[in-house]
């Protein structure tokens, strides 16, 4: 088991990473300037969000202030925000707000095996919508929504002088991506969006760091999904027979493969919603997925 890091991936940029970046172990991000610190989502579980905020201190000037970019509503991202300062300020798209609202803490409730801590959920206090930009004293950074394509309200972190984008879970790294709650062809075309602005470090949602490579990895991967879903769509394949078609083949080598199916489902609904309705069913994804593999750090009982 890999540990996570904390390194600092481009000038001025930091990454928290969680290796090799399956399920709940994503990445956050922090930008530290001398009036304020942007910080790029929470983790999953309050001894990880502790663990971030620890390793992080002597980076964010004690009397600056924090502002927290939820690059979406999931559970990983967002869990941590409640052992935030309280003078932390919460930014989030109002989808994904609404989403972390409705769905709350559900998701513990259903992985009851993870010891998720003191979490709490805590309600995002601004909404971005389209963009905003924000200046943290020495340097600028852009918080910006491209589209939609994990989920409906995505949020990337752009710090243009350093060509250096935050992704969220739009681009993943050597991690199988996910559109359980997105559209694969509405990422496809927020993909473009985020190629148009050529990054030269990109922090992923899961996995590790890298360059334009990983973006192109994951425009690859979209172009192959959709082209497979159209020709099973011609096909009226029904999507309980997914898994067991002989002509899906799963990416090799990266981590939680299972997703696949799930994601060829949400690109036939993309694809001939009047066959699978305009979003998958949520029930028939959890079947295509079959049990999650769940890292031991997310198990252990923590003294923290
Ligand atoms: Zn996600």
């Amino acid at each position: 088991m890999e540990a996570a890091a904390l390194t600092q991936c481009a000038p001025g940029c930091w990454a928290f990473t969680q290796p090799p970046g399956g399920w709940f172990l994503n990445n956050a991000g922090l930008i530290p300037g001398r009036r304020r610190a942007l910080v790029v989502d929470s983790l999953a579980t309050a001894a990880l969000e502790r663990d971030f905020l620890v390793r992080t201190q002597p980076i964010i000037r004690l009397e600056t202030g924090l502002i927290v970019v939820n690059t979406h509503s999931h559970a990983d991202h967002v869990y941590g925000n409640a052992l935030l300062p309280p003078s932390a300020i919460v930014v989030a798209h109002p989808v994904a707000a609404a989403e972390i609202t409705r769905i709350g803490l559900a998701l513990a409730f259903d992985t009851p095996q993870v010891e998720w801590g003191d979490i709490a959920i805590r309600t995002p206090d601004v909404m971005v919508a389209d963009q905003i930009e924000v200046d943290l004293g020495d340097t600028t950074v852009s918080v910006l929504h491209l589209g939609p394509g994990h989920t409906r309200g995505d949020l990337v972190v752009w710090h243009e002088a350093t060509r250096t984008l935050y992704s969220g879970d739009l681009v993943m790294s050597q991690v199988t991506p996910f559109f359980l709650s997105g559209s694969p062809l509405a990422a496809r075309a927020t993909l473009e969006r985020l190629r148009s602005l050529r990054p030269v470090t990109i922090v992923p949602g899961h996995g590790v760091v890298g360059g334009p490579g990983l973006l192109e990895a994951n425009i690859t991967y979209l172009d192959e999904l959709l082209r497979t879903a159209a020709e099973l769509a011609c096909s009226s394949l029904a999507p309980h027979q997914i898994r067991s078609h002989p002509g899906i083949v799963v990416p090799s080598g990266w981590v939680d493969p299972e997703r696949h199916f799930v994601n060829l489902y949400a690109a036939l609904c993309d694809l001939s919603p009047e066959i699978y309705g305009a979003q998958v069913d949520h029930r028939v994804a959890m079947e295509l997925l079959g049990p999650m593999r769940l890292d031991p750090r997310l198990t252990v009982k923590s003294d923290l």
